[in-house]
């Protein structure tokens, strides 16, 4: 599938917290994928759309929030595929940077409440409000085909096997199945969800990547009160990262990544000898919900 995004930009980069930090970490920029098509989101809707592809389906569906970058991602391969796309959006009619994005690439869009938004979701396959043969393509790109398009991140890694730990943002922990599917045996993965949540998503990890448990721990304890919320601390955090590293975080998921895995670096959760690799998993969408000026980037 011929897509515009440029694997070669990827990469790993050294990450220092602070100057005596006592682990080695580093990032793999999966940000640099493409400005819309980027970091986890490629990987997740590859096998999506190949399957849609496989069953000739007319257009695509799927499912998101007003600055989603699920939806963003999708709208931008759909129109490069040169696939109609629907976009069904959670909540009354608005108009953000990130809708009319997602518009101009060409995605219709259908507004519905948060209570028809969980009721269609439970619904396989076909949908009511839209016409035949649409291939629906689950939120987030949950599922196994996500999965099993989040394991090829690590194949972008140059020697995975020397890591002791693969962190990554948590949402609907598609991606961290995939890693998890992906990851050698003496390699620990950890999640830090971007969600209040509970250990409800463990179990259904543990469904999808069976023979894994003591491989993996979620982490509930750095979402700032819950999705989409944060602080001026995790903000001041984001804006140092940016500053000493030139590494653009993203206030929903990987600015709460970051700062989860330093508060754990300095609360001695790592022994000298582990190296970790954070997953930079894109998309900086919801960094345009923030007031001009809150971020210096
Ligand atoms: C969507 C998203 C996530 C969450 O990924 P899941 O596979 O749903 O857990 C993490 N980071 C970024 C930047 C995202 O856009």
């Amino acid at each position: 599938m011929k897509l515009p995004v440029r694997p070669d930009l990827t990469g790993i980069e050294p990450v220092r917290f602070y100057p005596e930090q006592p682990v080695a970490v580093d990032c793999l920029r999966l940000d640099k994928l493409h400005p819309q098509l980027s970091g986890n989101k490629w990987f997740k809707l590859l096998p999506w759309l190949q399957a849609a592809r496989a069953g000739r389906a007319a257009a695509i569906a799927t499912f998101g929030g007003v600055w989603s970058n699920h939806l963003l991602a999708t709208a931008a391969a759909a129109h490069h595929l040169g696939i109609r796309a629907y976009g069904i959006v959670r909540g009354e009619p608005l108009s953000t940077a990130c809708l009319r994005d997602v518009q101009a690439l060409g995605m219709e869009l259908l507004f519905v409440s948060r209570s028809d938004y969980r009721a269609l979701q439970q619904l396989p396959g076909r949908l009511p409000l839209l016409p035949d043969n649409v291939f629906v393509i689950p939120e987030g790109g949950r599922g196994l085909q996500g999965i099993r398009g989040a394991a090829a991140m690590l194949d972008t890694v140059p020697l995975p096997g020397r890591y002791t730990h693969i962190a990554v943002a948590v949402g609907t922990g598609t991606s961290l199945a995939g890693i998890l599917s992906a990851a050698a045996p003496h390699q620990q993965v950890i999640g830090v969800s971007a969600l209040k949540g509970d250990d409800r998503l463990s179990e259904e990890i543990r469904r999808w990547v069976p023979g894994k448990d003591g491989q993996f721990t979620l982490s509930f304890q750095f979402h700032f009160g819950g999705y989409a919320r944060h602080n001026t601390a995790l903000l001041d955090f984001m804006y140092q990262v940016y500053a000493t590293q030139q590494i653009p975080l993203d206030f929903v998921y990987t600015g709460k990544l970051f700062y989860g895995i330093c508060a754990m670096i300095k609360e001695n959760y790592f022994s000298p000898d582990d190296r970790l690799l954070l997953i930079h998993s894109g998309g900086l969408t919801g960094n345009r919900s923030l007031p001009v000026g809150s971020l210096a980037y």
